[in-house]
């Protein structure tokens, strides 16, 4: 039997409760103010009271028994505390209670005690105790400072438990859900709860094994895009597969996550599959999520608007949309004085860069990249048009990646922005 199993975690209810205190100093303060706020009767042995004590004894919220230890003290007590800087005495007093087989505990003498006190962090709604058996306190107090530094985390996952009860996914239902950009913690609240009650899970290739854990380890997990085909004949058929497994999994009786990266209605397809499902007389929800543009522009700290360089955003398809391979974004439209986010333009930057000096955009144009937004393996990559083919190339950035056009895109000098200066920044003039 390990050493820490000895203790039986428990929070003991002391509302009413006769408790014990011998010892009124600092330490003892410290518990009979615990023991009062827990509304227990107090009862207080000490030669001399430390002023906390003397002023609660004044205000008659405890009872004080002035003068020495006695074992006849104990007779109603249902809880027992030495805290004396007197060793033997607190020896004696534990010696007493356990005689008496009442729970006793000695401060900063984890032997003589048959119960120990944690380490607490309080919140609205919890109290976390910590313990390592009294032999390290050290680690304990790290561990509170720890969850303390963590405390606002800690209520917003209380909230996410307390909502997810309440959301639920519907049998025979389809919910197309938004997973944000990559980073599990950018899920809605909503998008969490449906997926963890999910009988069945279509997801595109984006969507981050993280993310797909959250559904549960019996529901079905279905993917059938594969990287790179996204536009084409290939694709057409793939769509095709994914409205029928929809609706076959609805008419199963299933309730169905249909999970994209992103938002769904966001170069996501969202809005042909709900067609689909309306057609088919299939029920369906859409559940927003954190789009590309917008993940990455967080993570990159760069303004989509912003009051003295940019009054719009648009967000362009810059992969080819047809058979014949161009791009169907006509450029010279886009305004020049906002900010551009454009999708799928990886495997096309060379050719983005033409069509935008075409279109009239200026050389001196500054962009960034982001490839892998609020992932791990994030990059950022920033210069100016000019460059901007080059500069793709030459730091090799792959799919997926956002391309933002516009003074937006240069707004924080790197050494602001978070981003460490060993990773393969790139800046060009
Ligand atoms: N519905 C999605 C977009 C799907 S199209 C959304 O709203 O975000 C796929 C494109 O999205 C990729 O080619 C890339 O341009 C962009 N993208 C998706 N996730 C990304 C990420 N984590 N970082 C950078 N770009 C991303």
């Amino acid at each position: 039997m390990s050493a820490m199993r000895r203790y039986l975690p428990v929070f003991h209810d002391v509302r009413g409760a006769r408790v014990l205190v011998i010892g009124a100093g600092a330490v003892g303060a410290r518990k009979i103010e615990a023991l009062l706020a827990g509304g227990a009767r107090v009862t207080v042995v000490a030669k001399e009271l430390s002023p906390a004590v003397a002023d609660r004894a004044a205000r008659g919220d405890l009872t004080v028994l002035l003068g020495t230890f006695h074992p006849d003290q104990m007779r109603e007590a249902e809880l027992v505390f030495a805290a004396t800087p007197d060793r033997a005495l607190n020896r004696r007093v534990s010696a007493e209670a356990r005689r008496r087989r009442v729970p006793v505990n000695v401060a900063d003498s984890p032997e003589e005690c048959t119960f120990l006190l944690p380490a607490v962090v309080r919140g609205d709604e919890f109290t976390a105790a910590i313990s390592t058996s009294g032999k390290n306190p050290g680690a304990a107090k790290a561990l509170r400072e720890f969850l303390e530094d963590h405390r606002e985390e800690i209520s917003v996952r209380l909230e996410r438990g307390r909502r997810r009860k309440r959301i639920a996914a519907r049998p025979g239902k389809v919910y197309i859900v938004g997973a944000g950009p990559g980073d599990p913690d950018l899920l809605t609240v909503r998008a969490l709860g449906l997926l963890r009650s999910a009988d069945a899970v279509v997801y595109d290739y984006l969507v981050p094994a993280e993310i797909l854990a959250l559904a549960p380890a019996g529901a079905a997990r279905i993917c059938f895009a594969r990287r790179g085909r996204t536009a084409g004949h290939g694709a057409v058929l793939k769509q095709n597969a994914i409205h029928e497994a929809m609706v076959r999994l609805a008419r199963e009786g299933k309730s169905v996550i249909r999970l994209k990266s992103g938002d769904p209605l966001v170069f996501g397809r969202g809005g042909e599959e709900a067609e689909h499902l309306s057609r088919e007389g299939i029920p369906f929800e859409i559940v927003p999520g954190i789009t590309a543009a917008m993940g990455c522009a967080a993570a990159a700290v760069l303004p989509l608007t912003h009051r003295d360089r940019s009054s719009s955003v648009t967000f362009v398809a810059g992969h080819e949309t047809d058979e014949k391979g161009e791009s169907t974004v006509d450029w010279s439209l886009l305004p020049k004085d906002g900010t551009l986010a454009v999708y799928m333009g990886v495997g096309r930057v060379a050719a983005i860069a033409e069509d935008l000096a075409r279109a009239g955009f200026p050389p001196d144009t500054p962009f960034a990249i982001v490839e892998n937004g609020s992932r791990p393996e994030q990059r950022v990559v920033r210069g100016i048009l000019s460059g901007l083919s080059r500069l793709a190339l030459d730091s090799g950035i792959r799919s997926p990646a956002i391309l933002f056009v516009g003074r937006t895109a240069s707004f924080l000098p790197s050494e602001n922005t978070g981003e460490s200066s060993d990773e393969p920044v790139a800046q060009s003039g």
